[in-house]
């Protein structure tokens, strides 16, 4: 099962990718959990990206590329994997339908995540992500506390808001949404594997894939 997840920063991919690796026991692949453990590293990747995260805009393709075309090589994704957060820009779909057809690759489900501006920017202030890398497990101060305030229930680390989630780094994350990734929707639309659905609870998104995926 090969599936993408698009749909704005905040609307729900990481918590469907969640719901997804249970149901289908295939990896997910965030490029920017990628992104953030490189930066946690002190690697050379992670120091390039760095600034880009920080003011809310892209990380250069070249340097995401790289990293896809041997994460989809990894032996955990040869049954399938859940794509969250790539691609971003027309420019990373045309180069991943190249890997997928070098690779023998077939594309079974792109689902857009949609939901309203105002929701987004209430659920990403609110959000509140585990420090640990290995972890990042994902928390919302309304909807979906840790049992301990600030702890993390999977592994103990301190649970932090991410330095891109302030509300003037979010606005900028929604405007480079609109402006780079939000015509995928076009570029996808007409791949029969394309659907949209509304992404306001996330079990109904769960419902409406696996609808889809039974078809
Ligand atoms: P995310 O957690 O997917 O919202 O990603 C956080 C940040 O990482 C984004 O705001 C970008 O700066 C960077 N990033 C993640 N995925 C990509 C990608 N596919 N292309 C470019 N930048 C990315």
């Amino acid at each position: 099962m090969r599936i993408i997840l698009l749909g704005a920063p905040g609307a729900g991919k990481g918590t469907v990718a969640e719901l997804l690796i249970e149901k289908y026991g295939i990896p997910q692949i965030s490029t920017g959990d990628m992104l953030r453990s490189a930066v946690k590293a002190g690697t050379d990747l992670g120091k390039q990206a760095a600034d880009f995260m920080n003011r809310g805009e892209l990380v250069p393709d070249a340097l995401i590329m790289g990293l896809i075309e041997n994460r989809l090589q990894e032996p955990d994704a040869r049954g399938g994997f859940i794509l969250d957060g790539f691609p971003r820009t027309i420019e990373q779909a045309d180069q991943l339908a190249a890997i997928l057809t070098k690779l023998g690759m077939g594309l079974d489900l792109v689902v857009n995540l949609e939901v309203p501006e105002d929701v987004i920017i209430r659920r990403l202030t609110s959000r509140r992500t585990c420090s640990n890398p290995n972890c990042q497990a994902i928390y919302n101060i309304y909807t979906k506390p840790s049992q301990r305030d600030g702890v993390c229930d999977k592994c103990g680390s301190p649970t932090v808001q991410r330095d891109d989630e302030t509300e003037a780094v979010i606005k900028k994350r929604l405007s480079t949404y609109q402006e780079k990734t939000a015509p995928l929707i076009g570029y996808y639309e007409r791949n029969p594997a394309y659907c949209s659905v509304p992404s306001l609870v996330a079990g109904e998104v769960i419902d409406a894939i696996v609808q889809r995926l039974n078809r």
